[in-house]
């Protein structure tokens, strides 16, 4: 067996003692995470990857207006969130025409500390990655990359030449700047498995020269079949392997419950961030009651959700998923980071106080439809 393939069963099956362990002590490890709040500025996306759900979801491809966005940051701020992960669950921040707007709302709050997000990079033109670098608050910028040279990333965005030199213009302007960027920048490349280890094309050229300023590009060789949205058909001719994740163990809540969820742009409050497109998970609505009567343990379709998870009861896109992290399993990064943990009951005091604290604040922020 391959060795890296046979490390990862042993560490699964280490996970899958730990996990049954806590499990029967009763021992729940849900993160605290107070300050970050995932909200998604636009669903819309200009390329149609194979391997995404993107072109196959039936919820709505919108971008909120600038009045719907202050609006949330607001009550977010009320509830105690600092930070905001603006990354879609599918779609491209820069297809909101009016995103440097929003930029400007998170820089002018006194109250945002930070923001971040993820990007094909296909979209901005110069002037607006010259902007990107006078940020102050964007702490984290991810460039997802598709393809390895203009026939791959064809074949893996259904986009254009035109798109294609759009990418490779931005990574030279971004290169061109680097100095003068104030945020991590991180580099992830997705393509199929025979692509060439030697830069064979221009783009592959340039991230070259950012491994040699530092940043060092990632590749990514999973692709998740987001619920059953993809398929194994949708990538016929490239070397590409369609997986499920609906074999890993699955055992007690996700931690991504408690951590990640997601304003949409619709306004739909859905309960994970992560690969559920038409929002199964959905917990609430903006346009029917204010943030915290949503993220509150009093919310009876959000406390459902968790507690089906407790029984084992997944729903489909949950069942496939990869990013699945048990509340009975201390991944290795968080033991290394120091992170802190409580149990569920502790979770939700601690929600019902952010709900109480938000009470007087959202007295005095309109709602606002977009
Ligand atoms: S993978 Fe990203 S860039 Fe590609 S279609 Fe999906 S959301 Fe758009
Ligand atoms: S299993 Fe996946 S989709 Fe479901 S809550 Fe966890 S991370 Fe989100």
């Amino acid at each position: 067996m391959n060795p890296s393939v046979l490390a990862k069963s042993a560490k699964n099956a280490l996970s899958r003692v730990e996990i049954d362990i806590n499990r029967m002590l009763g021992r729940e490890l849900v993160p605290v995470e107070t300050t970050i709040l995932n909200i998604e500025t636009s669903s819309l996306c200009n390329l149609e990857c194979v391997f995404c759900a993107y072109v196959k979801k039936q919820s709505p491809k919108v971008s909120m207006t600038d009045a719907f966005f202050q609006n949330c940051v607001e009550q977010a701020f009320g509830m105690g969130f600092t930070q905001f992960e603006l990354t879609p669950c599918t779609g491209d921040v820069f297809m909101d025409r009016h995103i440097f707007n929003k930029f400007q709302l998170l820089e002018d709050h006194a109250g945002v500390e930070a923001y971040r997000f993820f990007t094909n990079f296909t979209i901005p033109n110069r002037s607006k990655v010259e902007r990107l670098l006078s940020l102050k608050k964007l702490k984290n910028l991810t460039v997802s990359i598709y393809g390895h040279d203009l026939a791959s990333f064809i074949a893996i965005t259904k986009a254009t030449e035109t798109v294609y030199n759009r990418l490779v213009a931005n990574l030279k302007t971004l290169l061109e700047l680097l100095d003068r960027k104030q945020f991590n920048l991180d580099i992830g490349i997705r393509t199929t498995n025979d692509a060439p280890r030697k830069p064979v094309s221009e783009v592959m050229e340039l991230l070259e020269r950012f491994r040699e300023r530092g940043v060092r590009p990632r590749r990514a060789h999973v692709y998740n079949n987001w619920g059953g949205y993809v398929t194994q058909a949708d990538v016929a001719g490239l070397d590409i392997a369609v997986t499920s994740a609906d074999a890993m163990y699955k055992r007690g809540a996700c931690a991504h419950l408690f951590t990640t969820y997601q304003i949409m742009a619709t306004g739909i409050v859905n309960g994970c961030a992560c690969r559920d497109v038409d929002a199964s998970l959905r917990i609430g609505d903006l346009h029917d009651a204010p943030l915290h009567k949503i993220l509150s343990p009093d919310n009876p379709a959000y406390m459902a959700l968790i507690e089906e998870q407790q029984r084992g009861e997944f729903r489909a896109v949950c069942k496939s998923c990869d990013y699945y992290k048990s509340i009975y399993h201390m991944r290795m990064s968080r033991r290394k980071d120091g992170s802190q943990f409580q149990n569920i009951e502790g979770f939700k005091d601690r929600l019902r106080e952010a709900g109480t604290q938000a009470e007087a604040g959202f007295a005095v922020a309109e709602k606002v439809v977009p």
